[in-house]
């Protein structure tokens, strides 16, 4: 047969072959960098007319537990888009709002065959299990009990015949529009081994993913004219007689897989420190080649000088088809989505965001693996802070997400405006799929995580920060940490308990407001009445000597600060008075409220709590100045105020 073989020059380089007891395999690094649990070999082909993939699996699973198996627990991600039963549309309301009218707007995955690799059949044991919600009709998780238990140290190697079809347009990440497609969550995947049982939940609509890292062989094909881009290297690209072409990738140390293609990408190509990025861009967007690349050079270098190495040699920048942004936006190990408009304004700074953001995750999800069905502000929360870091000091805090047209905003603003939608329905901490709503997902996944470590940040101080990150992705790597992990290291990094903190900003929904609710400045008389021993009268000392007519004054101000929410941190006042004087307080923020008190000879002019925006958690920022011509609030109501509370139905 004739076959033209074209060896792309990716990294090969850094790539050896290995001859092994599987035949040869391309080996990226020297040692494993992972416990290389859950490994496949895959073989994939796209059907020429519709969004269909029929694949060969063969995953090879090693027991790395202490425990005895008896089953095992498989992902099928695609059949959340199976029909609105599933327990993804009912959740995400996609019934009711009649946004799937097509049958081709839903998707499947069918497990066709299933053995172990010595022949036995595990097909008629297999059954769709539905551990989070007893959703019998959900069918996102397949358990396959296995004929002989596999114990401590053994490996088992499985071999499955499958049938996949993606969504059109691509909807939760995933999905094909036209030639257009997007293979995420594409196979049958195993779940977690973990603390002597299977951590594999369904996929609900606020749910992302969970799994163990491995060794990934694929090989795809596809049409020969459509560029493709996947997780890890292109080992080689064979051209077939039948118009397509196979596309062997590689890929180590990764905990998913995924791979795109399209006639209307085009390929750009750049390089920061030892990485390879390449950016697939639709051919309409050719004009923002650079921004893309840019920005993920930018992404690259700050989470490398920042955080710690990124262990592999290349990244994928890929930028969905028009119509098709339900795959935009979105982290894979090596390969990342992002999403343009024709046109986009530099000063819109939503490609670089985007770009930082998800590639951020290579680290916050991928070589810090943690579940983000359980803990999910783990990785949104901490790329969100990461993302939030990095694109003020890229553009500065004021503009750093938009400076266009005099308008600027600022990353942070936008995350606060995002927490305070839903501030309080849920403790940060909580399975993903039982948050009241999807904004109350979004602010405790992203949002209010994210605050809540700038505001950790400026209390321990930039560098015991710093030194957090960086060791949480040094002790992690590789790992499944939890929430619990990320305290422990908190408070050994910084040397302190913060229990008090996390036990408040994690696992309650007490809100953080402080206010100035009073604040007043007035002239003082001398003493008047019975018993006053002028003399020694302290307020009356710098009043009016008699007979002068420019004689020095004395104001007594009054400060009133109330703590609105549940949540007690330490706050800083800052009180300016007239002459200019400015005077910083301290307060431990326990008490319901705290008063302060000046007697001075210039007036008091503001009061200002947190005068340096260290607390991002505070709710509400608009409460925290108040000036002297401002009324007070509370504790007063007129009689008009009274009537009408009175006469209002309660
Ligand atoms: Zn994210």
């Amino acid at each position: 047969m004739m076959r033209k073989i074209l060896l792309t020059g990716l990294v090969f380089s850094a790539m050896i072959f290995l001859a092994g007891g599987l035949g040869a395999q391309p080996v990226l690094f020297k040692e494993p960098l992972s416990p290389r649990i859950a490994n496949y070999d895959i073989e994939v082909r796209l059907d020429s007319k519709e969004p269909v993939l029929r694949g060969t699996e063969t995953l090879t699973w090693f027991n790395k537990s202490h425990e005895t198996i008896t089953e095992l627990q498989f992902h099928l991600y695609l059949n959340a888009f199976r029909n609105t039963k599933s327990s993804f549309m009912k959740e995400s309301g996609a019934k009711e709002k009649g946004r799937l009218r097509k049958e081709k707007s839903f998707g499947y995955i069918e497990v066709e065959s299933i053995k172990l690799d010595s022949g036995e059949d595990l097909k008629a044991k297999m059954e769709f299990i539905h551990p989070d919600d007893d959703n019998a009709d959900d069918k996102t998780v397949l358990r396959v009990p296995l004929p002989r238990p596999l114990l401590p140290g053994q490996a088992v190697k499985v071999n499955i015949g499958f049938t996949a079809r993606l969504p059109e347009p691509p909807i939760a990440r995933n999905g094909a529009l036209k030639d257009f497609i997007f293979a995420a969550q594409w196979f049958p995947k195993a779940g977690v081994f973990e603390d002597g049982k299977w951590n594999c939940h369904q996929y609900h609509s606020h749910t992302e993913f969970f799994a163990d890292y491995g060794v990934y062989n694929v090989k795809i094909t596809a049409p020969a004219k459509n560029l493709l881009g996947a997780t890890g290297v292109e080992f080689s690209r064979t051209e077939n007689f039948d118009g397509t072409a196979t596309h062997f990738y590689h890929a180590e140390d990764v905990h998913d897989f995924v791979w795109t293609t399209s006639p209307d990408f085009i390929e750009f190509k750049t390089r920061q420190y030892n990485v390879d990025i390449r950016v697939l861009l639709q051919k309409r967007h050719k004009a923002q080649s650079e921004r893309h690349l840019e920005a993920a050079k930018l992404g690259v270098k700050y989470f490398e000088d920042w955080y710690g190495p990124y262990p592999y040699p290349n990244l994928t920048v890929v930028d969905p088809a028009p119509g098709a942004g339900g795959a935009g936006g979105m982290e894979y190990p090596t390969l990342i989505t992002a999403g343009t408009l024709t046109g986009l304004p530099e000063g819109l700074r939503a490609v670089e965001m985007v770009i930082i953001h998800e590639f951020g995750h290579n680290y916050w999800y991928h070589l810090v693996g943690n579940n983000e069905f359980e803990d999910s502000w783990l990785d949104e929360g901490i790329n969100t802070y990461s993302e939030i870091r990095i694109m003020r000091d890229i553009y500065g805090a004021e503009g750093s997400m938009v400076d266009w047209l005099g308008i600027k905003a600022d990353d942070l603003q936008i995350r606060r405006f995002s927490y305070n939608l839903a501030p309080d329905y849920d403790p940060i901490v909580r399975n993903g799929w039982q948050y009241y709503n999807g904004a109350s997902y979004t602010s405790c996944s992203y949002s209010k995580p994210a605050l809540m470590l700038i505001t950790l940040e400026n209390y321990l101080g930039k560098d015991t920060m710093n030194k957090i990150m960086r060791e949480w992705l040094a002790r992690y790597r590789f790992k499944h940490p939890h929430t619990q992990d990320f305290v422990n290291l908190a408070n050994e990094i910084s040397g302190r308990d913060l229990k008090w903190f996390f036990d408040q900003a994690l696992f309650s929904n007490a809100i953080l407001d402080y206010a100035v609710s009073s604040l007043s400045s007035k002239e003082i008389m001398k003493g008047q009445g019975y018993d006053i021993n002028y003399a020694a009268d302290k307020e009356g000392k710098a009043a009016p000597v008699k007979g002068s007519k420019h004689a020095p004054k004395n104001y007594l101000s009054t400060v009133k600060i109330r703590r609105l929410g549940e949540f007690r941190f330490p706050v800083e006042i800052v009180m300016v008075f007239e002459n200019g004087e400015k005077i910083r307080e301290k307060w431990d923020g326990a008490d319901t409220w705290k008063k302060f008190e000046y007697v001075k000879p210039s007036k008091l002019v503001s009061a200002t709590i947190d005068p340096d925006k260290k607390i991002p958690l505070d709710l509400n920022w608009k409460n925290n100045t108040r000036t002297v011509k401002q009324p007070d609030e509370g504790g007063k109501r007129g009689y008009f105020q009274m009537l009408k509370f009175a006469l209002e139905p309660q």
